[in-house]
């Protein structure tokens, strides 16, 4: 007797009816379509590659028994996964099962498609009743890309964050991973997406989530018995963007549910944006599954930002505050928080405050008493890049004299002074002061500090010098 694919699957789908929950069922087994049995090889089309390897994951055995009963010992299974939708092969590509292999995922080629065609697939999860429009996306008006600087640390996050807002979905990016230390703009970054694809495409659901809130929620949905809702609203929306997933790291049930919840909207073509402050390959924790996932789309890095963007940035805050502060002010502040950007924007709201309480002008005086009282003590320190250029001010030469190789003598001079008082007030090592005045190794530096000493105990001119740049230097 001649058996048909469609009839063989249909008594598969029953036996799988009645060993997995209804939900799971119209997810992961109604999608699939029959496509032909030959040589007792039952070809099954699935609608992408996640779902290859859910059910894989997930349902491996179950299947390996069916096919078993339905075909007999020598049945196997072939899966033919639908390519995305801008690939130029139309042609779906196959992977073979056998059933009586334990997993056949470690061979499952590397190249993932990226984007499902959302014909394929049927979403099983609307809820009647309950209008997308209802959403609230939790997004920070300010946080737009207009008011987001661009600097050489963020140019990548910037642009391909950009990309994804104007074709939420439909870029390589997805997911889009945006990674960096404390307030270097992560969150920022991540409203800036939400809000332009909100302008662009109106109808578009998006909803921007921390990552705690997301796994608290979570909590509370198991207690009351309602995860079946929060996976759904989850997975009603078209972007969904999720801020510090680093903390889901040891959470194994909220990675559970995040990773349903992801696939479920990759596979169906919408756009999931992820902040950590880690890079996926430092997410101890996390599980490899989800490391996997995050690698499918892109990850960006957002660095420190260099001087001239920290320049501009305060000059962007201070524009849209409608103060103006002494350039001295401002590069002042720029020059000694180096460390990221919330910082740099407390002291300057500081600053304000100070000198509106005490209606004081704000001066270069007051902004080194503010940056000491208020600024994190790492941060207080003063910086080899004002050194160099206070000792630059001074001498009337320009930065990049000091920085250069040139053996000029008074610029040999000024670079001399400034190692010393980077020697003197930095924690840098003479390696890292040798770094910045030129390239020079430790022991040129090392020289130079003698260099220094040594003058400044025989000439009284050199001896004013070091005086008053000291008093420059030194807060207060
Ligand atoms: P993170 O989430 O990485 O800790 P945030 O996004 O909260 O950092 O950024 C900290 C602060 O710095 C925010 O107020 C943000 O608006 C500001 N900020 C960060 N990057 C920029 C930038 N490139 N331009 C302007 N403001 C920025
Ligand atoms: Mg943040």
């Amino acid at each position: 007797m001649i058996k048909s694919h469609e009839g063989v699957w249909e008594s598969c789908l029953k036996l799988i009816k009645d060993n997995i929950s209804l939900q799971a069922f119209k997810t992961w087994f109604e999608p699939i379509v029959p496509i032909k049995l030959e040589n007792n090889i039952l070809t099954i089309q699935v609608p992408s590659h996640f779902f290859y390897e859910w059910l894989e994951e997930h349902y491996i055995q179950l299947l390996r028994k069916v096919v078993k009963k339905e075909i007999g010992n020598d049945g196997s299974l072939e899966y033919s996964i639908v390519m995305e939708n801008n690939s130029n092969s139309s042609s779906p590509y196959t992977v073979k099962i056998p059933t009586n292999n334990t997993s056949s995922l470690k061979n499952a080629p590397v190249n993932m498609p990226i984007n499902t065609n959302e014909k394929q697939i049927r979403n099983p999860f609307i809820i009647p009743g309950l209008k997308k429009v209802n959403i609230e996306s939790n997004l920070i008006a300010s946080h737009t890309f207009e008011n987001f600087v661009e600097g050489e640390c963020n140019r990548l996050a910037r642009a391909s964050g950009y990309a994804v807002a104007n074709k939420p979905g439909g870029t390589a990016f997805n997911p889009l991973l945006i990674y960096g230390g404390v307030g270097l703009g992560k969150t920022h970054l991540a409203h800036s997406i939400g809000i332009e694809i909100k302008d662009n495409f109106p109808n578009k659901t998006v909803l921007y989530v921390q990552s705690e809130k997301f796994a608290h929620q979570f909590i509370d949905a198991i207690k009351n018995n309602t995860t079946n809702d929060f996976v759904h609203f989850y997975q009603m929306v078209d972007v969904l963007i999720i801020d510090d997933v680093q903390f889901f790291t040891g959470k194994e049930r909220t990675q559970d549910v995040f990773f349903s919840i992801f696939n479920h909207l990759h596979q169906n073509g919408k756009q999931i944006v992820l902040t950590s402050d880690k890079a996926p390959v430092e997410m101890q924790g996390m599980e490899q599954r989800l490391l996997s996932r995050f690698k499918w789309g892109l990850s960006a890095d957002l660095g420190t930002p260099d001087l001239e963007t920290r320049i501009a940035i305060l000059e962007k805050k201070m524009y849209g505050s409608g103060i103006e502060l002494p350039n001295d002010v401002v590069e002042y502040l720029a020059y000694s928080i180096n460390t990221n950007i919330r910082e740099i924007e407390g002291a300057l709201n500081t600053l304000l405050a100070q000198a509106s309480l005490n209606k004081k002008a704000i001066t270069l005086e007051l902004a080194k008493q503010m940056v000491d009282k208020f600024v994190r003590s790492t941060a207080r320190e003063v910086s080899i890049e004002y050194i160099q250029k206070v000792v630059c001010d001074y001498f009337d030469l320009p930065i990049e004299m000091l920085k250069s190789k040139t053996r000029k003598r008074e610029v040999v001079q000024a670079r001399q002074i400034s190692m010393y008082f980077s020697k003197k007030m930095t924690k840098s090592s003479l390696a890292n002061i040798g770094a910045h005045c030129g390239g020079k190794d430790h022991a040129t530096v090392l020289h130079a500090c003698r260099t220094v000493v040594n003058l400044s105990e025989t000439d009284k001119q050199f001896r004013n010098y070091l005086e008053e740049l000291e008093k420059k230097l030194t807060i207060h």
